[in-house]
C-alpha cells in the first residue's frame, strides 16, 4: 500500500482534479490519498477568520460566499450534468460556516481558526472522492478527525501517537475499495473538536498515515519536477536532486525549503519509508527520492530562502550582559507568542533573532520584550542559506544586497539580507 499526497495546487480547478484522478486511477494498488484544500482556499479562510474575529462580519460573510462559489464552479466543471447531492452538501457546509460567523466568536482566535479553516479540506476531499467514485474507482472518504488525535494546541496540534496508532487502522480498512481518501492538515481532540497541524501540514498527515499503516512509500505530487537545488523562479540554472538522505532533507526543510513540511521526515525515518517528490504535470518522470542512504548527494550548492523575516535585536536596559537567564526568558516569550526563531546571533550586550513575520500579535511581542529590553527590529529581510557553498555561489547571490547577519559553518553559510 502506498500513500499519495496532493496539495492545493494540484486540485486548484477542475482540470487539476481530473489530472489528480487520472494519476490515482493509473495506479491499481491500494492507495491512501491525502488531499489539501483547493488552490488558495486556506489563505481565504484565514482571512474569513481574521474578519470574523475583528467583527468585520460583512467581509467574513462575503469571503465565505466567494469560497463557496469557487468550489461549486469546480463541481460544475467536473460533472457535465451537475451533481446535486455534492452541490447540496457543499452549500450546507458553507451555510454552517455562515451560521458560525453570525454568532460572536469565543475569546480564542486559534480555536476559531481551526474550526473555520478546516472547512477547506473537508470540502476538497468530498469533491475529489465523489469524482473518483463517479469514474468508477471505488473510494472511501474518511474523516481525519476520527483517527488523527491531537492535544488542544489549536493551530499546531500535537499528535497523540498512542491514540492515533489505535484508531487509525480501524478507519483505514480497504474492503471492496482500493482507495481510502482523507484530509491532510486536520486532527481532533478527545472532545472531537477540530484541530489543525500547522500550515502546509498535509505532508505531515501523509507521513503519519504511512508510519502507522506501514506503507511501502509516500509520494508528494507537486507542480515542480522534484526537489530542486534552488527556486527556479529566482535562479536561472537549477538542478533536480535525484536522491537525498533523510538527514539532508531535514536540514533543507529546517532552513526553509518549502517543498516538504519539516515535520514530515520523522515518522518516515522511524520505519525507513521512502518519500518521493514528483511532478503531477509529468507523472511519468521519476522525480526526487528521499531515503535511507548514507551519503547524500553530489555536492552542488543548494540555495534555500525564507522571505519575510524580521530581525529583532534586544539590548539590556542597564548595561548588563546578556546572560543565560535573560536568554531563557527571551525564549519563553518567543515560545509564548509561538514565534519561530530561524537564526540567532549573540554578542556581549545584544541578542539578535530572525523570525518569520507572524500572522498576528507582533506588536504584543514587541511590547512584552520592551518591558525587559531595549528593542530594535528590521523588517522585510530574506534569510538565505547555502549548503555546500562555493565562493562563486556566495558572491553571486549576495551581490548588491545589504547583509545584516552572516553565519558560516564548514558546509553551510547563512545570510540575512535586504
Ligand atoms: N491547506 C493547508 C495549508 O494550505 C494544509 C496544506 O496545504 O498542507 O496550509
Ligand atoms: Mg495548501
Amino acid at each position: 500500500m502506498k500513500v499519495f499526497k496532493f496539495g492545493g495546487a494540484s486540485v486548484k480547478d477542475a482540470a487539476g482534479v481530473k489530472n489528480t484522478a487520472a494519476i490515482i486511477c493509473s495506479d491499481p494498488d491500494q492507495l491512501i490519498v491525502v488531499v489539501s484544500a483547493m488552490g488558495k482556499t486556506t489563505d481565504a479562510l484565514v482571512e474569513v477568520t481574521k474578519n470574523y474575529f475583528a467583527g468585520n462580519l460583512e467581509k467574513a460573510r462575503t469571503g465565505i460566499s466567494t469560497i463557496k462559489d469557487y468550489h461549486l464552479n469546480i463541481v460544475k466543471d467536473l460533472f457535465e450534468s451537475g451533481n446535486e447531492k455534492l452541490q447540496n452538501s457543499i452549500v450546507e457546509e458553507f451555510e454552517a460556516l455562515t451560521k458560525r460567523v453570525n454568532i460572536p466568536p469565543s475569546l480564542n482566535y486559534d480555536f476559531e481558526y481551526d474550526q473555520i479553516v478546516s472547512t477547506g479540506e473537508m470540502v476538497s476531499t468530498e469533491i475529489v472522492a465523489t469524482y473518483l467514485n463517479h469514474l468508477g474507482r471505488i473510494t472511501k472518504w474518511i474523516d481525519a478527525g476520527h483517527y488523527i488525535r491531537t492535544n488542544d494546541t489549536w493551530r499546531e496540534g500535537v499528535i497523540d501517537w498512542e491514540l492515533t496508532r489505535r484508531l487509525l487502522p480501524q478507519a483505514f480498512q480497504f474492503n471492496e475499495n482500493t482507495v481510502c481518501l482523507t484530509q491532510g492538515f486536520i486532527g481532533a481532540t478527545n472532545f472531537n473538536l477540530t484541530t489543525t497541524l500547522g500550515r502546509e501540514g498535509s505532508d505531515y498527515t501523509a507521513a503519519i498515515l504511512a508510519n502507522v499503516m506501514n506503507a511501502e512509500s509516500v509520494t508528494i505530487w507537486k507542480d515542480v519536477p522534484g526537489i530542486m537545488n534552488a527556486d527556479p523562479h529566482k535562479y536561472a540554472k537549477t538542478y533536480m536532486l535525484e536522491k537525498l538522505s533523510y538527514r539532508e532533507a531535514v536540514e533543507m526543510t529546517y532552513y526553509g525549503a518549502k517543498v516538504i513540511h519539516p515535520k514530515t521526515m520523522k515518522p518516515l525515518v522511524e520505519k525507513l519509508i521512502p518519500l518521493y517528490v514528483k511532478s503531477f504535470i509529468h507523472p511519468e518522470k521519476s522525480g526526487s527520492m528521499i531515503c535511507d542512504i548514507d551519503h547524500p548527494m553530489e555536492y552542488i550548492p543548494v540555495f534555500i530562502t525564507k522571505e519575510d523575516q524580521i530581525l529583532i535585536t534586544v539590548l539590556p536596559k542597564d548595561f548588563s550582559f546578556i546572560a543565560e537567564e535573560s536568554i531563557s526568558n527571551l525564549y519563553k516569550l518567543f515560545s509564548k507568542f509561538r514565534m519561530k526563531v530561524n537564526l540567532v546571533q549573540q554578542s556581549a550586550m545584544n541578542f539578535s533573532l530572525a523570525i518569520d513575520r507572524p500572522e498576528r500579535d507582533f506588536d504584543l511581542l514587541i511590547q512584552a520584550l520592551s518591558d525587559h529590553f531595549v528593542v530594535h527590529y528590521n523588517d522585510g529581510l530574506e534569510l538565505l542559506t547555502i549548503r555546500y557553498f562555493t565562493q562563486d555561489a556566495v558572491t553571486e547571490s549576495t551581490k548588491g544586497k545589504t547583509i545584516y547577519v552572516e553565519q558560516r559553518t564548514r558546509n553551510t553559510v547563512r545570510f540575512l539580507l535586504k
